[in-house]
């Protein structure tokens, strides 16, 4: 693991499903304006309910599959404000 402190923050993204409450990640270790770009392009195409959300990743991951990445399920965890807690799940899209 590569430690960031100091460096740009990254961040991921999340596709939150909130009539499912699921969720699933989408990317990771992106920049600010790499998250921001890709949640722009992104969120028109969304089903209705779905939406991108990017949050702060405080140092890049190893995990080279985002949606395999533990430590990004442990961010959404702990910033998720919605009970009950979302549902993990595996999706390859967008
Ligand atoms: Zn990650």
């Amino acid at each position: 693991m590569i430690d960031n402190a100091g460096k740009e923050p990254l961040k991921l993204v999340v596709v939150y499903d909130r009539n499912r409450n699921e969720y699933s990640i989408t990317q990771h270790n992106l920049s600010p304006d790499e998250a921001q770009a890709f949640v722009e392009r992104w969120n028109p195409h969304m089903t209705q309910g779905s939406s991108l959300i990017s949050l702060d990743q405080p140092r890049r991951h190893g995990q080279s599959e985002p949606n395999q990445c533990r430590a990004c399920r442990l961010i959404v965890v702990r910033s998720a404000r919605v009970e009950p807690q979302p549902k993990f799940i595996r999706r390859n899209t967008p």
